[in-house]
C-alpha cells in the first residue's frame, strides 16, 4: 500500500492523479494505518478522484476501509456548476447513520448497583436486532410529517425536549427534505421500524468517560472523568437502505444518458442539476430526517427507562451528528467560497470554531465529533479545528474502522465467549445475535486509540475525552 502512495507529511499521503483521476487523492493516517490498510481503499479512493465536477481532492479518513463505491471513511465535494454528481453510493446504505451522546448528570457509582437491570431494561424497550420492530405505528400523513420533519416533528408529537433540537446537526430537521421522492416501498418497510436501533453495528452504549485531553473543551460539553454518559448510533433503518438500493439502480441505469462514463459501476451518480439528483437529495434528506427522528424517539424512551430505574438522572442532549451525508455546504475552494455537495461516508462533520452551524453553547471552540470504538474498547470525543475547515472540508473519522470482514470475524471468535470475556471485565452486553457479536469483537476493528490519535495529530479534529464502555446494547 505505502509504496503507491507519496508522503507528505506524518499523517498525510498523496496519490498523484493519473489517468482520468481529476484531483489527487488523501488519505490520512500513521504509517502503520496506511501499512495495514487494505489496496482497496486507494482504489476507491482513486476511482471517486475521477467523476465529474469532484473539488480539491478526494480523501480518506484514517478509519477507512473498503465500501461500496465508495470507501467507509471516504470524504468528497462536487460544484454543480462544473457538471457535480451526488451519488447513493457516496453517501450509502444507511442514510444519516450517526451518533448521538447524551450526559447522564450521574457518575460511576451511581450505576454501580442497579447495572444488571439498567442493561436488561434497556434492552427489554429498546428493540434491536435485523428487522425490529418498534411500538409506533406511522400512517400515510405521519410518515410523510416524519420524512419533513426529522426530530423536530418527533419532539412536537412528545418524543423528547425542545431544547433537545438545539444539540442536533441541522437543528434536527433536514430543509430540503421531500417525502413525494420517497417510494412507497421504502415508507412500507419504514412504518413500524420508529425507534428501533437495527442490527451488527448499531448500539445503545452507556459510557464512563475516564480520561480528558482539553479540560478547556470538555468542561465547555460538559464532561468530567468518572461521568456517565450514554451513547445512540443507529441511522435510518430499512427506508434508508430501500431508498439507497433503488437510487444505486436508477442511477447507473441513467449514467450514459447524462454522459457519465463511470470508473466502476458501484459509483453510479447523476449531476446535482439533473431531475434524478434532486429526487435523490429529496429521498435523502427525508432519510435523514428518518434518522434524527429515530435516534430522538430511542433518547425518549432511554428517559422513560431511567426514569424507572435511576430516578436521579437527567439525560441532556451533548450532540447528534450523522457520519453518512451528503450536504451542500460553503467551503473555501482555492481561495472562493462556493457551494459544494459534501459527500462523508463513514465520516463525521468536524467543523471549526465559530461556524453557524455550531450550538451556540460551543460555537466559540467547535463542533463535538462522536467517534465509536467497539463494543469491548474505548469511544472517543473529538472535536473540530480551524484546521480541519482546510483538509477535507472540515471532517474526522467515524469510529475505529473495520479490518476484517464479518464473515472474518465469526471464524475467529464466539459470541458467548466475547460476551462473557467482557463481562469478566465489567462490561455487560445484551444482544438479540450471539453470531452478531462475533462479527463486532473488538479484534474485528482498527485500534481507535491509534485512528484517533492520526485524526488529531492529522489536525481534523482534537482528542477532548475517552469513554469505556459499561453497558452495550447491540443490534
Ligand atoms: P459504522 O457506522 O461504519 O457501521 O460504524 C461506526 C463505528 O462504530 C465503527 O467504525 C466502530 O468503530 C464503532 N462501533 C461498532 N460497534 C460498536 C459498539 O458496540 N460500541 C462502540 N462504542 N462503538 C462501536
Ligand atoms: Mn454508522
Ligand atoms: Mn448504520
Amino acid at each position: 500500500q505505502k509504496k503507491h502512495l507519496q508522503r507528505k507529511s506524518e499523517t498525510e499521503w498523496w496519490i498523484e492523479p493519473t489517468g482520468p483521476m481529476r484531483v489527487p487523492g488523501i488519505i490520512y493516517g500513521s504509517e502503520d494505518l496506511i501499512e495495514a490498510m487494505d489496496d482497496k481503499v486507494r482504489e476507491q479512493v482513486s476511482n471517486v478522484a475521477a467523476l465529474p465536477g469532484i473539488q480539491k481532492a478526494s480523501y480518506a479518513m484514517p478509519d477507512a476501509h473498503w465500501g461500496y463505491g465508495f470507501p467507509i471513511g471516504g470524504v468528497a465535494a462536487f460544484d454543480p456548476d462544473q457538471g457535480g454528481v451526488i451519488s447513493a453510493g457516496g453517501v450509502g446504505f444507511d442514510i444519516s447513520c450517526g451518533v448521538r451522546t447524551l450526559h447522564t448528570g450521574l457518575v460511576r457509582d451511581d450505576i454501580e448497583r442497579v447495572k444488571e437491570t439498567l442493561a436488561d431494561a434497556l434492552y427489554a424497550h429498546i428493540p434491536a436486532g435485523v428487522g425490529s420492530r418498534g411500538a409506533i405505528r406511522l400512517n400515510p400523513e405521519q410518515m410523510d410529517a416524519m420524512l419533513q420533519g426529522g426530530a423536530a416533528w418527533a419532539v412536537a408529537q412528545g418524543w423528547g425536549l425542545p431544547e433537545d433540537l438545539q444539540a442536533i446537526e441541522e437543528r434536527g430537521r433536514m430543509a430540503g427534505a421531500d417525502a413525494g421522492c420517497v417510494s412507497p416501498q421504502a415508507k412500507k418497510r419504514q412504518k413500524d421500524e420508529m425507534g428501533t436501533l437495527g442490527s451488527g453495528n448499531h448500539y445503545l452504549e452507556v459510557q464512563e468517560v475516564t480520561d480528558l485531553y482539553d479540560s478547556e473543551i470538555a468542561t465547555a460539553f460538559g464532561l468530567q472523568v468518572g461521568d456517565i454518559v450514554l451513547s445512540v448510533h443507529c441511522g435510518s433503518r430499512g427506508l434508508g437502505h430501500q431508498i439507497g438500493t433503488e437510487f444505486l439502480k436508477s442511477m447507473a441505469l441513467a449514467a450514459r444518458s447524462h454522459g457519465i462514463t463511470l470508473p466502476d459501476r458501484e459509483l453510479a451518480c447523476a449531476p446535482i442539476h439533473s431531475e434524478l439528483g434532486q429526487q435523490y437529495l429529496g429521498a435523502m434528506r427525508a432519510a435523514m430526517n428518518c434518522a434524527m427522528a429515530n435516534r430522538q424517539i430511542i433518547t425518549h424512551l432511554v428517559r422513560q427507562i431511567f426514569a424507572e430505574v435511576l430516578p436521579l438522572a437527567e439525560l441532556d442532549l451533548l450532540y447528534d451528528v450523522s457520519h453518512n451525508t451528503c450536504k451542500m455546504e460553503e467551503h473555501d475552494i482555492d481561495g472562493v467560497r462556493k457551494n459544494v455537495f459534501v459527500h462523508r461516508k463513514g465520516a463525521t462533520r468536524s467543523f471549526g470554531p465559530g461556524h453557524a452551524d455550531i450550538p451556540q453553547a460551543f460555537r466559540s471552540l467547535g463542533q463535538p465529533v462522536l467517534i465509536g470504538g467497539t463494543l469491548g474498547t474505548a469511544s472517543y470525543i473529538l472535536c473540530g479545528t480551524q484546521q480541519t475547515m482546510g483538509l477535507a472540508f472540515g471532517s474526522a473519522v467515524h469510529g475505529a474502522g473495520r479490518q476484517m470482514s464479518r464473515r472474518q470475524a465469526t471464524k475467529q471468535w464466539q459470541g458467548r465467549a466475547v460476551i462473557d470475556e467482557l463481562a469478566a471485565r465489567g462490561i455487560l452486553i445484551r444482544s438479540p445475535s450471539q453470531r452478531g457479536v462475533a462479527e463486532e469483537a473488538p479484534g474485528a476493528y482498527k485500534d481507535v486509540s491509534q485512528v484517533v490519535e492520526a485524526a488529531h495529530v492529522a489536525g481534523l479534529a482534537r482528542k477532548v475525552a475517552r469513554l469505556e464502555p459499561v453497558i452495550c446494547v447491540k443490534g
